[in-house]
Parts: structure tokens; sequence; C-alpha cells
């Protein structure tokens, strides 16, 4: 009897491992696992961006798919309320505060974001709240390395574990 076709395609609760390229509109390569081991996600948990992850549902290991994904299915768009000028003294003294750093900053309601540093002025810091790829377009050349089902506590989880055990 042969194997039913579901455990040889993308689908829900099977980690999917992934090399990929993601480009710009203008053909700039933002991210890539080139030269690094494929990245593994779990399917249907929203460990990638919606609109790639929908495209790879269904396909098999070993083929390779261009996506090009709005920034609706993508990033989100780009808010521009997000983008705010707070006192450069809200941040740690001891830290040269530069365009391009990460930090996490706790809203009125308590909840934790991340927010990019896109402006240092002398007495303010400019930030964004919105993902650095939000509003773009995001242009995935991507080949499906391998399939397979989820363990137990990566389904739990929500996220697969990777050869080397439970990181985080
Ligand atoms: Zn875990």
């Amino acid at each position: 009897m042969a194997a039913s076709p579901t455990t040889k395609v993308v689908a829900d609760g099977k980690v999917v491992a992934i090399h990929y390229t993601l480009t710009d509109d203008k053909g700039e390569v933002l991210d890539s696992s080139n030269g690094r081991d494929p990245l593994e996600y779990l399917h249907g948990a929203g460990n990638i961006v919606p609109g790639l992850e929908e495209k790879l549902s269904g396909r098999a290991a070993g083929e390779r798919l261009k996506v090009s994904v709005e920034p609706e299915m993508g990033y989100g768009k780009h808010d521009p309320r997000g983008v705010q000028r707070v006192p450069r003294s809200e941040f740690p003294s001891d830290v040269q505060i530069e365009a391009g750093m990460q930090f996490s900053a706790e809203n009125d309601q308590g909840e934790v974001a991340v927010v990019w540093i896109v402006g240092v002025e002398a007495e303010h810091v400019v930030i964004d709240m919105n993902h650095p790829l939000a509003g773009k377009t995001l242009h995935f050349d991507v080949t499906i390395s391998g399939i397979r089902e989820a363990t137990r506590e990566e389904a739990q989880h929500g996220h697969p574990h990777g050869p080397h055990g439970h990181h985080h």
C-alpha cells in the first residue's frame, strides 16, 4: 500500500525545512539561508509570514517556488503612528544609541514590544515600532528541503526544536 500523499506534502502540523532568499522590489537581498542550515518552521503555526505559509501548503519536498508577498500578508503595512520621538533619557545612559539597534519597550498597556531605532537627535531618539520589513513586498525564492511530522512537544509549543534539542 502506498503511503498517503499527505505525509509527503506541506500541511498543518508538519515541520518544514526551507532554503530561502528574500529580496526586496529592487532585488536587494534582505535575508537568506545561504551558507546556513535550512530554516525549520512548524506549518500552520504562524512561524513564518502568512503569505509564504499559504503558498507552501500542499507543496512537496524538493520543490522550488518564487513567491511575492504583499505587505498585508507579510509584516503588515507601515503605520506612521509607529514612528515616534522619545526623550534620550528613556534609554539606558551607558548604551551608545545608534540607528538600526533594537530595544524591547513596554507600552501603556504593559505589553512588551520590540522597537527599532531609526534616528538619533541631540535630545531625542526616533523609534519605529513597525517591523523593519513592514510596508515591503517580500520576494521569496524558496526550496523545500525537508518535510517531517512535528513531535508532540513541538506541536504543543508551536515551533520546531531542531536537531540539537530544545532551544528557544
Ligand atoms: Zn519549544
